[in-house]
């Protein structure tokens, strides 16, 4: 008996004293402290829209998966994940869900070129999303054989209505996913370092279709309010929005075919100069909290 008591005694000494040195080691240790900040992904669809950015940051680890790169570095400090996505809207949404599974960021960024739907940007103008959609889910009108086609009236078809098929009205409604309001904050308050072009809120629409007519162009600017289209931003929204995870599009004009504005790759540099003051501004405002 009393020898069972003196071994129960001598083992709550020894967790004691083995608590208090684990919590001595975990003081003295900034590094431990510093690993619980939630890292910021900014997404890059081609390689010249991610390595730049990848270049600017400190101590980066390259972490592979798929066809999915990771940049894993530091920028004042603060842990930042760029990643190199791919192309388009699948690419896009199973990097997005990847890094949030693996990283568990506190914000995500989706940049890079865009084309113009608004007449009145131009190449190298920025967009910030105000709001991000999908223009690539579409429903046909029922038209007969030798009727044709008609784009015109297609509709638009909201994949996350949650119930009923064609026939549920709210499929029908186009989902916007609103851009955070902190990144919104924060990509405003370093306006004035980007001199290239202007910097507008907007709306970005998504899909895997690269739109050349000027026609088709105008009945998404008209129909959905978009102020540029490009292949990512609404699938990472989508996921982004899933997971509760704060969420921003920041696009820069690459062409406009609405103003006769040319392709020029060269966007895609500027663009992440301008995203790099925003991640920083949004670090400190994040650590002022
Ligand atoms: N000329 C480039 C095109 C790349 S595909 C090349 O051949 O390498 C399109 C990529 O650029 C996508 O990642 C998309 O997000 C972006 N993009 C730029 N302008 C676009 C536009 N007008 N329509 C659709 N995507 C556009």
């Amino acid at each position: 008996m009393k020898n069972k008591m003196f071994k129960k005694l001598a083992l709550l000494v020894t967790g004691a004293a083995l608590s208090a040195t684990l919590f001595a080691g975990y003081q003295q240790e900034p590094a431990k402290v510093e690993a619980a900040q939630k890292p910021i992904i900014i997404q890059g669809p081609m390689p010249i829209e991610a390595e730049n950015f990848a270049q600017k940051l400190e101590k980066v680890k390259v972490e592979k998966s798929g066809t999915f790169v990771f940049y894993k570095g530091k920028l004042n400090d603060y842990p930042v994940i760029v990643v190199k996505t791919g192309k388009g809207m699948e690419n896009t949404a199973a990097a997005t869900a990847l890094a949030i599974e693996k990283y568990k960021p506190a914000a995500i960024i989706n940049q890079g070129t865009s084309g113009g739907h608004d007449p009145n940007l131009h190449v190298f103008d920025i967009v910030l999303g105000k709001r991000t959609t999908n223009i690539g889910s579409l429903k046909t009108t029922h038209m007969s054989e030798n009727e044709g086609i008609a784009p015109t009236k297609w509709i638009p078809m909201d994949l996350m209505a949650s119930e009923g098929s064609g026939s549920n009205p709210d499929a029908e409604k186009i989902r916007y996913y609103e851009g955070d309001k902190g990144l919104l904050a924060a990509a405003h308050a370093v306006k004035d370092t980007y001199t290239k072009g202007k910097i507008v809120e907007g709306t970005i629409g998504s899909a895997d279709f690269w739109n050349n007519e000027v026609d088709r162009i105008k009945w998404f600017h008209t129909n959905y309010g978009t102020s540029v289209e490009e292949m990512e931003g609404a699938s990472a929204a989508q996921i982004a929005a899933a997971y509760k995870v704060p969420f921003l599009g920041i696009r820069i004009l690459s062409n406009n075919k609405t103003n006769g504005g040319t392709y020029n790759p060269g966007t895609a540099e500027a663009n992440q100069e301008y995203v790099y003051e925003v991640v920083k501004q949004y670090i400190s405002d994040i650590q002022k909290k």
